[in-house]
């Protein structure tokens, strides 16, 4: 459309313009038809007569304009013939263009280029028959039949060409669609229109005045099509808005229904562009718009108008309708049209019951001739329709559903659903605005992750989990800052963006944090502790990516997570490298337990009172060649969360069955040797554990009751409910149960009773402040206490004098461990040690150095 708009600018044109010069110089030298006689018939009718012809056939035709059927039948022809036949071909050329021009400035006042143009069309159409003429009569006699065909010939020929420039130019006359069947009806009218002159000349030149009754068929043939057409068209509009009325109506909601409204006016108008522009009932709000072209379409959608288009809504919502033609907007809307990038508009008013909610405008692209005052009527009609269409609250309505529907896709695709936050899209986004360069303050991106949440929510059920993110989402909201940006970021990952100035105001933050998350929630009736590690990372606008800085937060995190929980860390990058040798110590891990690096030492346990060894602790060594013999602590908590625990657990488990077997075998008096293996806390929630140890014991012909496993709080904590299941399941195998490190976690007395445990183990610390630490005196004391009168026995572990062992003893617990009575031995330190009688020994060196 658009370069075949612009080969008619540069080409076509300029070329008419051309012809039409040559024409006029031509035809009025002679020099061209120069061989003819001036006329064939002088004086049966003078010049003036024929620019007349001329002058009402252009009338006519600019009238009609795109209506095909009109220009079917138009005096043009009848006046080239007449031209022809009565008349110099220069006297035609002259009475054709003065007729013509004097129409087409009166009715195209303004616009010269489509005067131009048009004449050119019509000079050079008339050249033509001239020349078409010219060639054939030269053939015979003029006068006779001969010049009748040449005539025909001539006047069809140039009508033909005439239309083909016309359309050609790009102005006026048939659409470009329709211009075959515009061509067929301008011959038929051209041979119609010529043959009736043709009679009429014969006539004439006889005397006869009947030639003037020739007139009357030929008008009123006219007026019957004209007639005819115009009432066609009325009808074609009517279907037309039936058509378009009832697809509105029909049209599920208001955006489709303003879609077909849009499509309909376009195929009403064969209009370039077609706009609703809908009115809010807050007048500050922007009006809704939407659009139709060849293009495309452009769905309602809320947009502040230029100021030009809203000067002329303005206009039209007080007059009603406006038709703006090129090169003649009125000066107040100077503009319009270029902003519009159409030829022409029209624009009326969208009114319904309770007044003016919007305007319909339309826009010609100018290969369909300038709209006119019927068009704007036309179009009146139509949107007087429409607007009642479009309003009957079912607008306002539609109107505010789809404010509101857009406005709440918008919030979920950028918020979190069960807390409202924003989520880690508009997170995201937030930051990189953040770090754009040129921003002026350092973003610092927090990161929060809650520590053991998932064991909330295993453990008292999703509702309760959920309850207490929303509760956790609300005090991360309270502790930041205005202008701060809290977001969830999923599960129980949280994170804040401030700008800062200096980094301490982000720990401020954190800190903060950190503390509004340690206070106890109250979650149905439950208090419940979550509490919180936080990350921080900083980047400098320009310098940082966004995906870089919430990685490095997460890294932070990490490290403040390893680093004891409850606190914040911020970003440093040697953190990435612990990252990464966290990743390579997993690797190996792996590697070492299916090479069977992993090995067993034993710890002995003796009873306080008799000091023989009753007991050895099997306790996990990884024999790793160049780095040497490694304690289980740089290996089994990370091993543990990997998840290869639970092969590490097995390894060991059966490894120290077998051996204690042999040495219950092999050493008299040990026959009752009792085996206390630890279990981690994923080992715990194996569902299969019981199952397991069963197999191993049958296996290695371990008597259960031999057996002690040992557990943590920390372990059971993860999950207490699948926790107390595998371990009745043990107990019914005949297992006993040790409850490890008693006194350093989140220790609480009522598990002691809630869980099936037969021993408890005090740990170290408490034991290491023995025999002077007053109130490790009195802690042991109690617990001892407590666990007798609960039926448990109690060792106490890390005993490494003679003061500790006997300050122990005396409080009441029945068992002691520790590098006193020995260290974990190898097989063959054990070995010898079960064998020897006196105590304590020291037999294998100690593993302070690797642990
Ligand atoms: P634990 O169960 O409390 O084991 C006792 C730890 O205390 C052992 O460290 C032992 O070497 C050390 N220890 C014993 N007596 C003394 C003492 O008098 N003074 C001092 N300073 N330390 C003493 P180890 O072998 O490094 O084990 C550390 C922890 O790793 C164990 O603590 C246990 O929780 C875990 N662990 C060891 N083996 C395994 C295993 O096979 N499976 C699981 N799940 N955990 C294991
Ligand atoms: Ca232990
Ligand atoms: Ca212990």
């Amino acid at each position: 459309m658009q370069t075949r708009g612009r080969t008619a600018e540069r080409v076509v044109r300029p070329a008419l313009v051309v012809a039409l010069a040559v024409a006029v110089v031509a035809g009025f030298q002679q020099s061209l038809f120069g061989h003819l006689p001036d006329a064939l018939e002088p004086g049966l009718a003078p010049i003036w007569v024929l620019a007349l012809v001329f002058l009402g056939a252009e009338l006519y035709v600019v009238h009609a304009e795109s209506r095909t059927e009109l220009i079917a039948l138009t005096p043009h022809d009848a006046g080239i013939v007449l031209g022809l036949f009565l008349v110099a071909p220069s006297e035609l050329l002259f009475a054709q263009l003065a007729g013509a021009a004097v129409a087409l400035l009166a009715l195209r006042h303004g616009r010269p280029r489509l005067v131009v143009t048009r004449l050119a069309s019509l000079a050079l159409g008339t050249t033509v028959a001239v020349l078409v003429f010219t060639s054939i009569s030269r053939l015979g006699d003029p006068a006779g039949p001969l010049g009748w065909v040449a005539a025909l010939a001539a006047a069809v020929t140039g009508t033909v060409v005439a239309t083909l420039a016309s359309a050609a130019a790009g102005d006026a006359l048939p659409a470009r669609e329709r211009l075959r069947t515009a061509l067929a009806l301008a011959a038929a009218g051209s041979v119609a229109a010529s043959s009736i002159a043709l009679a009429a000349i014969a006539l004439a030149r006889n005397g006869d005045v009947a030639a003037i009754l020739l007139l009357v068929p030929f008008v009123s043939c006219a007026v019957a099509l004209r007639a005819y057409s115009s009432e066609r068209r009325r009808l074609e509009h009517m279907r037309a808005l039936y058509h378009s009325m009832r697809s509105v109506q029909r049209a599920p909601g208001l955006e489709t229904g303003v879609a077909e409204l849009l499509a309909e006016t376009r195929r009403l108008l064969e209009a370039e562009l077609a706009m609703v522009i809908l009115l809010p009932s807050d007048p500050a709000a922007a009006p809704l718009v939407a659009t139709a072209t060849a293009r495309g379409e452009q769905e309602l959608h809320a947009a502040y108008l230029a100021p030009v288009l809203d000067g002329a809504v303005r206009l039209v919502l007080g007059s009603g309708s406006l038709l703006v033609l090129a090169d003649r907007e009125p000066a107040e809307l100077r503009g319009l049209l270029a902003e519009l990038a159409t030829k022409d508009a029209l624009l009326v008013r969208l009114s319904g019951d309770s007044g003016a909610r919007g305007v319909l405008l339309v826009g010609g692209s100018g290969s369909v001739p300038e709209f006119t005052e019927d068009d704007l009527r036309l179009l009146e009609t139509y949107a007087g329709h429409a607007g009642v269409l479009i309003e009957n609250d079912r607008l306002e309505q539609s109107l505010t559903e789809v404010t509101e529907l857009k406005e709440q896709l918008r919030h979920q695709a950028y918020h979190d659903a069960l807390t409202g936050l924003p989520n880690r899209v508009l997170f995201a986004e937030r930051v990189a605005r953040a770090i754009r360069p040129g921003e002026e303050a350092t973003a610092a991106v927090l990161f929060l992750d809650l520590d053991d949440f998932k064991t909330i929510n295993d453990s008292l059920g999703h509702h309760v989990g959920d309850a207490l993110l929303v509760a956790v989402a609300r005090r991360v909201e309270a502790a930041v800052r205005p202008g701060d940006v809290p977001a969830r970021l999923g599960g129980d990952e949280f994170a804040v963006l401030a700008r800062v100035v200096v980094t301490e105001e982000a720990e401020r933050i954190a800190d903060r944090l950190v503390r509004a998350l340690e206070e106890p929630f109250v979650i149905e009736d439950r208090e419940i502790s979550v509490h919180t590690s936080v990350g921080i990372a900083f980047g400098e606008p320009g310098s940082a990516l966004a995906d870089e800085l919430l990685r490095n937060a997460d890294v932070a995190m990490y490290d403040a997570k390893r680093g004891g929980k409850r606190r914040y860390t911020s970003y440093e990058p040697e953190m990435h490298l612990r990252v990464r040798e966290r990743q390579e110590l997993g690797a190996a891990i792996e590697r070492a337990v299916a090479r069977g690096e992993i090995g067993v030492h034993y710890q002995p346990i003796v009873d306080l009172s008799t000091r023989r060894v009753v007991a050895l602790e099997a306790l996990a060594r990884w024999d790793r060649r160049e780095h040497g013999l490694l304690a289980p602590t740089s290996f089994v908590p990370l091993a543990d969360e990997l998840g290869i625990m639970l092969e590490i657990g097995r390894t060991v488990l059966r490894e120290s069955c077998r051996q204690a077997r042999a040495w219950q075998v092999s050493f008299p008096g040990h026959e009752d040797l009792t085996l206390t293996v630890n279990l981690a806390p994923s080992e715990l929630h194996n569902p299969q554990l019981a199952t397991e140890v069963a197999t191993i014991l049958l296996e290695t012909g371990f008597a259960p009751d031999r057996l002690v496993l040992e557990i943590t709080e920390s372990g059971v904590m993860r999950s207490p409910e699948e926790a107390l299941r595998t371990m009745l399941e043990l107990r019914e195998l005949g297992v006993t149960l040790a409850l490890d490190d008693f006194g350093t976690g989140h220790s609480s007395l009522a598990h002691l009773r809630e869980f099936p445990i037969d021993t408890l183990k005090i740990a170290r610390p408490f034991v290491a402040g023995l025999p002077d630490g007053e109130l490790d005196g009195v802690f042991v004391d109690a617990i001892v206490r407590l666990a007798t009168s609960l039926g448990l026995e109690v060792v106490a572990e890390g005993i490494e004098s003679a003061g500790q062992a006997d300050a122990v003893a005396a409080l009441g617990c029945t068992h002691g461990q520790g590098f006193y009575f020995g260290e974990p031995l190898g097989e063959l330190g054990v070995s010898a040690y079960l064998g020897s009688r006196t105590l304590p020994v020291i037999l294998s060196h100690p593993l302070s150095h690797v642990a």
